[in-house]
């Protein structure tokens, strides 16, 4: 339920530039970029990246390359610096020793290939000794306790309704294909994936030792499930995923499943009650339960296990996870480094460790001061703006002005940092220390139900580069890893700056008011506070922006899905225009002169477009397009500054140019 800025298939870790040397800093206005032989009145994300899109192809171990990978990368390098350094020290403190240990562990593949299949084979043989329906909730017990997603899914999460509480949580899950409409689409090229699919889990059985032609079965076993499953835009949803009810009501709609044993299994506190955020998923597992041969559970549950594993079993298993996962689903054709891979494991099981170390390195207390202001700035914006609303009624607009003024702010890193003194660590066990931090998380998660919610708690780690809304919490959250170049740089004035990390605050302010954020009142709670009239004109002045978005085409049949992708073009559309109206109060204080031939007003647009300069494989583009609600950078470059008036006339745009939209759209 959190929006993000953006959406990047692993953790993404980012850092100052200073310390290590032979680090190249991108800077937050790039003059090489520009396209001078592109109108930027015709397409702008062409004249703003241009020169850059020609001069940097997608290197062949990444499927998307942006000006922010080549920070990322940088910071990647310094993240290795701190982990080879913590491999060897001498005296290590206890987080030292587990992220040293963790990375060194991941690092070693000769010893990773010479155990083979090995170090899996108790959880194997775990699932093997099932023999009937009897046997499934133990074992599923097992998996979804060391973070293997099978069947379904169980976990914690603040009520919806009640932003106090934290309820257990059950969902649809257990598809390996990435989104349930892969299982139905009926164009050739999902028909294709679907072939590549069953080719996949066909050498995944065989080099698991195990009979291919299970993988038929188990196909048939996923469509079913993605049948009973909820597709990726009406989950955007949050009504459509509340139904909160007492436990037995929840444990007759699949009764025959054990689910005392499963709960017991999972170590699972004790619960009154439960969220069914799909209940026709779990009908539909009653019905699957009934008609399944064990030997096809066997089959599904092992794929499952080792592909979420690949990385730590040895190179065959490894390399056909990567065959269909990263080169057929994403084109990209070779693994980046093992030290890229290992350094993102343990971001994901060790963030706040590492990230600790990473903040003590490189965060300074005036990044964290200069966020701050601009964030006042732009909600100082976003209170103008709502002031001078002419679509909504006074009475809606004193909720939302509530809203905005309870909005609270996190920047940087955690104050009170995760405590893994209970996760064992062993170096040398790839393997193990994979699935205990998938377990220390999952009980993580449980311990939380029925407590006071912990609002000092990240989702994403310090080093990553993005940032996020989170409805139940209204709260924005920035991340030390996001406040760099491009994206912020103490070295460009304000003009490209509040392009660039000032969009990026009024991304996420935003998202407290798009088409899901408007459903939780100012206390994070699912409410409805909006006038029925004022409602219906959000929702015309939403339809325009799903319009619009859909009507993008990015070539072999694959359209924007404007609906999936409403929320997040809605923030970058009000987030552009905050940051504009932020900057124009700072211009009226401090005037900027020109520069480099550009004006302030066009650096500021520049400073937006050039955060976006991105390529991607064509696979890519389609898998964002069909799962992702984020636009593709392009879009969200030129969708935004089509909409708004200050461009056409930063650039002296001229009406019928594309960059000037008859019908240009606004919601905030
Ligand atoms: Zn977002």
């Amino acid at each position: 339920m959190r929006s993000t800025l953006f959406f990047i298939v692993a953790a993404t870790p980012a850092m100052l530039l200073a310390q290590t040397p032979g680090l190249k800093a991108t800077p937050g206005f790039d003059l090489s970029a520009i396209d001078r032989a592109a109108n930027p009145c015709d397409d702008f994300y062409q004249f703003a990246c241009g020169s850059w899109l020609k001069n940097n192809p997608i290197p062949s171990d990444e499927s998307s390359w942006g000006r922010f990978s080549e920070l990322q990368q940088n910071n990647e390098l310094e993240l290795r610096a701190i982990l080879e350094a913590a491999m060897k020290a001498p005296n290590p403190d206890a987080n030292t020793k587990k992220i040293g240990d963790y990375y060194s562990s991941c690092m070693d593949e000769e010893s990773i290939n010479r155990k083979g299949l090995a170090p899996l084979k108790t959880e194997i043989d775990r699932i093997n000794a099932m023999k009937s329906p009897q046997d499934l909730p133990d074992v599923l017990g097992r998996l979804h306790k060391t973070g293997i997603d099978v069947l379904f899914s169980f976990g914690s999460s603040q009520d919806l309704k009640d932003s106090t509480a934290v309820i257990g949580w059950m969902d649809q899950g257990g598809i390996g294909l990435p989104e349930r409409d892969y299982y139905f689409r009926d164009d050739a090229k999902a028909a294709d994936t679907r072939k590549e699919y069953l080719a996949y889990m066909k050498r995944l059985l065989k080099a698991l030792n195990m009979p291919e032609t299970e993988a038929e079965r188990v196909m048939a076993l996923e469509t079913a499930m993605a049948k009973a499953s909820m597709d990726v835009t009406s989950r955007r949803d949050p009504t459509k995923l509340y139904h909160m009810m007492p436990l037995a009501q929840f444990e007759a709609l699949a009764d025959s499943f054990g689910w005392s044993r499963y709960f017991a299994a999972v170590g699972a506190p004790k619960l009154d009650r439960v969220n069914v955020a799909a209940p026709d998923f779990f009908k539909a597992q009653e019905q699957l339960i009934k008609s399944q041969p064990m030997e096809v559970w066997k089959a599904y549950m092992i794929l499952h296990l080792a592909r979420s594993q690949s990385r730590v079993l040895p190179k065959n298993i490894d390399d056909t996870v990567f065959g269909f996962y990263s080169t057929y689903l994403t084109g990209q054709k070779d693994k980046r480094p093992r030290w890229k891979q290992c350094v993102s494991s343990t971001d994901g099981d060790l963030g706040e460790a590492l990230g600790k170390a990473f903040v003590d390195k490189t965060f300074g207390a005036d990044g964290k001061q200069r966020t701050l202001t601009m964030v006042r700035q732009i909600e100082a914006a976003m209170q103008q703006d709502l002031e001078k609303l002419t679509w909504m009624s006074p009475e809606t607009k004193k909720k939302a002005l509530d809203k905005l003024h309870a909005v609270t702010n996190k920047i940087g890193y955690p104050d009170n940092w995760r405590d893994y003194s209970k996760l064992e660590i062993v170096r040398g066990d790839a393997l193990g220390n994979s699935l205990r931090a998938n377990q220390f998380e999952f009980a993580r998660q449980l311990a939380k139900i029925g407590k006071p919610v912990d609002r000092t708690e990240w989702s994403m780690t310090p080093p990553t580069v993005n940032a996020y809304y989170d409805p139940q919490m209204n709260n924005i959250n920035f991340p030390a890893g996001i406040l760099q170049p491009p994206f912020f740089d103490k070295t460009a004035d304000d003009a490209t700056n509040f392009g660039a990390v000032g969009a990026v605050v009024g991304h996420e302010l935003t998202h407290g008011f798009d088409d899901e954020g408007r459903q939780f009142d100012k206390a994070g709670n699912m409410t409805d506070w909006w006038t029925p009239t004022d409602s219906k004109a959000f929702d015309d002045r939403a339809k325009c922006i799903v319009d619009e978005y859909s009507a993008f085409d990015l070539g072999e049949g694959v359209h924007m899905n404007g609906k999936l992708t409403l929320g997040e073009n809605t923030a970058d559309n009000g987030g552009l225009r905050l940051a504009w109206m932020a900057l124009q109060t700072s211009l009226a204080a401090h005037s900027l002169p020109k520069k480099d031939d550009f004006t302030p007003e066009q650096r500021f647009f520049l400073g937006y477009g050039q955060v976006w300069c991105q390529k991607e494989t064509m696979e890519s583009a389609r898998l964002q397009a069909q799962t992702n609600p984020h636009a593709l950078p392009k879009y969200r470059v030129n969708g935004v500054v089509s909409n708004l008036p200050e461009f056409r006339q930063a650039f002296a745009c001229k009406a019928g140019q594309p960059m000037v939209r008859a019908n240009a759209c606004r919601v905030w």
